[in-house]
């Protein structure tokens, strides 16, 4: 937990006044929630009944062989119901809302994971669902919008500043503050204004937990934990059983995108990043001179964010979690390479902790052990992959699908 919404210097509650009282009550709700056998009860079964968990760890036999070093294990977060970790958070959120007697659920998304992990735990609910989506975003991600409203959310689009994700941002940030009687805003990573990145660690908690007991069960110490790390909610929530502690260790891969250089990647802790107070909370951002939010580049969506959950910040500053970048080109490699040997399909971000731990499998050596989180599946990603890996093939079915429409 942290201390007054406080990881070090990181963290904090910096909002308009009209927000100050949702937060708080917010927060206290939190609190009473997780030390309720009932709300754990309804958690528990929303989980084993909808998500499907615990979900498998994997120990990768083909791919370790091949590359000759430690045994890597990959948790397959993937496998959870809507296709990503996204969903441990929602369903946590909307059954806190439904206790605190809320009946409208608002939320932002950027590529649309989140809001589509939202607008399916909200039809399993029965709540309303309002999504708040850059214009720009609902361009380039049109599948994701047809999911949302499938499961009957309204996603609506901001026409402001970049009409990208920080704008949905402000705009549920808006709502929020005139309509929190009845409605509560279900924020998507460990970040923003507290208690939000303490909620989110707690909700997403269940894929270390889960991993942890797996372990135990088979009678293996971890050596290293690794994830990607966009705003950071599945890597922190993989990691949080042993953050205290000081082993394993503990890799967060961020976007390395094209390579350096100014709007070329989304490598905050990688010493590009500096200290601001953004959208409620203070963390690591990649800013220009005047502190505005540079425009950052990553093959993945979901890593694709100027900013970084504040307690990932405090422990890369502490050196308790190593950061390493991935490029795009190497998470590229390391999706057809678990394809090719474990049969698997991760998701653009989580081929980033792919790659980093196809790395520090070969640094580590036999004998040692990695766990790896997939947090995601890869089937979303077509559009971008097929295109990547299989260009003109790709093309030509794409071309002769519209040809078919226009007939
Ligand atoms: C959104 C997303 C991420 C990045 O978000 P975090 O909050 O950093 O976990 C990573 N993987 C997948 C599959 C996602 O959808």
């Amino acid at each position: 937990m942290s201390e007054n919404g406080f990881f070090g210097s990181f963290g904090g509650r910096y909002t308009a006044e009209v927000l100050r009282r949702p937060l708080e009550t917010l927060e206290e709700e939190f609190r009473c929630a997780i030390a309720d056998e009932g709300f754990q009860a309804d958690l528990a079964a929303f989980h084993c009944d909808y998500i499907g968990r615990p979900t498998p760890l994997l120990p990768a036999r083909n791919a370790s062989a091949e590359l000759g070093g430690a045994d890597i294990y990959i948790k397959l977060e993937g496998l959870a119901n809507t296709g990503a970790h996204k969903i441990n958070n929602a369903a946590g959120q909307a059954l806190l809302a439904r206790r605190m007697g809320k009946s409208r659920i608002i939320a932002e998304t950027g590529a649309g994971q989140h809001g589509m992990a939202t607008a399916a735990a909200c039809a399993r609910l029965g709540l309303d669902c309002v999504v708040y989506m850059g214009e720009e975003d609902i361009r380039r991600q049109q599948p994701n919008i047809y999911w949302m409203e499938l499961f009957g959310a309204e996603v609506r689009p901001v026409r402001t500043g970049s009409r990208t994700l920080k704008d949905a941002v402000n705009a549920a940030l808006r709502d929020w503050a005139a309509s929190w009687s009845d409605t509560h805003y279900l924020l998507g990573s460990a970040l923003g204004p507290a208690p939000f990145p303490d909620m989110v660690r707690e909700f997403q908690a269940v894929i270390g937990r889960e991993t942890q007991s797996r372990f135990a069960d088979l009678g293996v110490l971890p050596d290293a934990l690794i994830a990607c790390v966009g705003g950071g909610s599945n890597a922190i929530g993989f990691f949080e059983p042993w953050i205290a502690a000081n082993r394993p260790l503990l890799v967060g891969a961020e976007a390395g995108g094209r390579g350096a250089g100014r709007g070329n990647n989304a490598a905050r802790m990688g010493g590009e990043g500096s200290v601001s107070v953004v959208q409620g909370y203070k963390s690591l951002f990649l800013t220009d001179e005047d502190g505005q939010l540079l425009p950052t580049h990553s093959i993945s969506a979901g890593l694709d964010y100027a900013g970084i959950g504040p307690q990932l910040a405090h422990l890369g500053e502490t050196g308790r979690i190593r950061f390493v970048s991935v490029r795009d080109d190497e998470a590229l490699a390391a999706l057809k390479f678990f394809a090719r040997t474990e049969g698997l399909i991760f998701a653009m971000e989580s081929a980033h902790a792919g790659a980093a731990a196809i790395k520090l499998a070969q640094e580590l050596g036999r004998g040692k052990t990695i766990a790896v989180n997939m947090s995601g599946r890869g089937d979303k990603d077509i559009f971008i992959t097929a295109a990547a890996l299989d260009g003109a093939a790709w093309r030509e079915f794409l071309r002769s699908e519209s040809e078919l429409e226009s007939h």
